[in-house]
């Protein structure tokens, strides 16, 4: 289904695979995926996707979904379930492997009494200040907790309390006993369960207290039995403590292996961020055409096969590094050109009227669909005496090289004739609000017998048939490369990521165009259907525009 490479790829993962699957330390391949639903998923998560599932398929083996839903004052089922959209939509499938780390609520709590069984873990009374000012810093060690040495029998009675909802929010934690002298900070004595009196959304109000996220992650990872335990970079340092829990709890052990998170320039990518932009009302939600997240792609009309392509070239590396975003645009424009048909549509249009056409005559005309895709066929246009051309299509003082439209200028239009201006209607201000023009006969559909040439050919949409639109416009969300480098990455926003042009015209055949399906608008980008559109208002997002700087970029290098 995807270009990624098979499991001869020789990317540093499937390397450690291979070995594993070769020295019989593993002998099949279980990987998960493991979201927390606080949010909807953007293009960093695609990479992770592709990895996780990518990987179990070339080796065979399985990939789980797993949502660890650890905290639930951020998660909420709207979530979940748009993220099993946006996973399918991918073109990823799960099959039967649902799972949640909530499931596993019970088990791990039996986890956490094993552990003060066997007196690595005890319950603190610290508050969370104190608790910041007994961790120590990076340079310093942290200080025992004045509660570290109470009896198993304490801890026991204290923690059955807690779960029973004795004690009010923030109160008590149960902590592991490790080392408050450790160099790595997430070993020194970290809090396992909090108390939240909060309601899940799947396990309702039957806990009071929920584990952290670093001891259910790791301990899911085993219960699931996955092999490798694929993840960011960012969680290399929490490996030695899901290492040091497994251990502990004497359950199996999973390898876990990390790889470089995405990070897209002029782009962010924590849901964190992705929220802000959200709850401030900055875009109209988690899917406004701009964002980077997967249902926003989506309804932008950018295909699924694409974000596959981009995520098999930037393929999977050891270190972070700054991914071009043109590279992302240069991927969506190679898949749209293959699979998208071709219309008119006049974004900014300038009525023209051929003056030697006949009245009320119209005739059809025949247009490609697809240049690239002989398979996708032609369609009917339909021609009349009264049309619109775009705006910028004509010039009454012409500079230097413009070859399009001018007064006593001959230009074609696309499929069907020349025409030539021959006068200019202005409003009382000055401004052109119609062109006066003629057509020969002789070169319908676009040459002349004679032989003469035209500089330019414009497109058009027939005035009486064309089918009025919104066209939305977008362009990148933030103005700076590395928006997450400034102190407040909101003062980076682009003030022009949205151009709404209020007036378009299309041709007939868009009428009936299906929301998010990709069409390109003949020399105006990429375009596709809104979700907002109704019967009576189409409305279109710009997908992209037909540039490609990246082909550019490259044919320099
Ligand atoms: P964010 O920082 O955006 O909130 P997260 O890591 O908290 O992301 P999770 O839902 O925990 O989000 O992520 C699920 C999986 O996706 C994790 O395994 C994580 O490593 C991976 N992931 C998240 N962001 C990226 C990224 N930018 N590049 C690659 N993988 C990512
Ligand atoms: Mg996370």
């Amino acid at each position: 289904m995807t270009d990624s490479p098979t499991s001869t790829g020789t990317d540093f993962i499937r390397t450690a695979v291979r070995e594993d699957l070769a020295s019989g330390r593993f002998t099949r391949v279980s990987t998960r995926f493991p979201p927390e639903p606080n949010g909807y998923l953007h293009i960093g998560h695609a990479k992770a996707i592709s990895v996780d599932f990518g990987i179990a398929a070339d080796f065979g083996g399985t990939c789980n979904l797993r949502f660890d839903d650890t905290n639930p004052v951020k998660e909420e089922q709207e979530y979940v379930d748009n993220i099993m959209a946006d996973i399918r939509w991918l073109g990823y499938d799960w099959d039967d492997r649902l799972f949640f780390a909530s499931d596993y609520f019970e088990q791990l709590y039996q986890y956490a009494v094993t552990l003060i069984q066997k007196g690595k873990a005890f319950v603190c009374d610290l508050t969370a200040d104190e608790m910041r000012a007994y961790r120590g810093t990076l340079t310093e060690p942290g200080k025992n907790s004045p509660y570290r040495d109470r009896s198993v029998e304490e801890n026991l009675d204290l923690f059955t309390r807690m779960r029973a909802g004795e004690f009010p929010d923030g109160t008590r934690t149960l902590r592991a006993k490790i080392d408050m002298a450790a160099g790595n900070i997430n070993m020194r004595d970290p809090v396992m369960y909090r108390i939240i009196h909060a309601t899940h959304h799947r396990t309702g109000d039957t806990w009071c207290i929920y584990p952290m996220y670093d001891f259910a992650h790791g301990q899911s990872d085993s219960i699931e039995g996955i092999t490798h335990s694929l993840c960011s970079l960012e969680y290399e340092d929490h490996r030695p403590l899901y290492d040091w829990y497994v251990r502990e709890i004497g359950i199996y052990a999973p390898r876990q292996i990390e790889f470089a998170r995405l990070i897209l320039s002029y782009t962010v990518l924590s849901k964190r961020k992705l929220l802000r932009l959200v709850k401030d009302g900055l875009v109209t939600g988690w899917d406004d055409p701009r964002m980077p997240t997967l249902s926003a792609f989506r309804r932008r009309g950018v295909p699924a096969a694409a974000i596959r392509n981009f995520a098999a070239m930037i393929g999977v590396a050891k270190n972070n590094s700054l991914v071009d975003v043109a590279l992302l645009e240069h991927a969506i424009r190679n898949e749209l050109n293959r699979v998208a048909e071709r219309r008119m549509a006049v974004l900014k249009p300038l009525r023209v009227v051929i003056e030697n056409y006949p009245e009320g005559q119209v005739e059809h005309l025949t247009a490609v669909n697809n240049p690239e895709d002989a398979g996708a066929g032609t369609r009917e246009v339909p021609f009349s005496k009264v049309l619109y051309i775009e705006r910028d299509d004509f010039r009454e003082v012409p500079p230097p090289k413009y070859f399009r439209l001018t007064p006593g200028r001959e230009v074609r239009l696309r499929y069907a004739y020349f025409i030539k201006c021959v006068d200019v209607v202005k409003d009382a201000s000055g401004d052109v609000i119609e062109l006066r023009c003629t057509y020969d006969p002789a070169t319908r559909g676009g040459d002349a017998p004679d032989g003469r040439k035209v500089k330019a050919t414009i497109h058009w949409v027939s005035a009486q048939h064309a089918v009025p639109a919104e066209v939305r416009n977008y362009d990148r969300l933030f103005k700076s490369e590395r928006p997450d480098d400034a102190d407040d990455f909101m003062t980076e926003l682009n003030p022009d990521s949205l151009e709404v042009l209020p007036q378009a015209y299309v041709e007939p055949a868009l009428a009936s165009a299906q929301p998010g399906a990709p069409i390109q608008f003949e020399r105006n980008g990429y375009y596709c259907a809104d979700l907002d559109s109704t019967p009576g208002k189409l409305v279109f997002n710009r997908t992209i525009t037909l540039k490609d700087s990246w082909a550019k970029i490259e044919s320099k290098g």
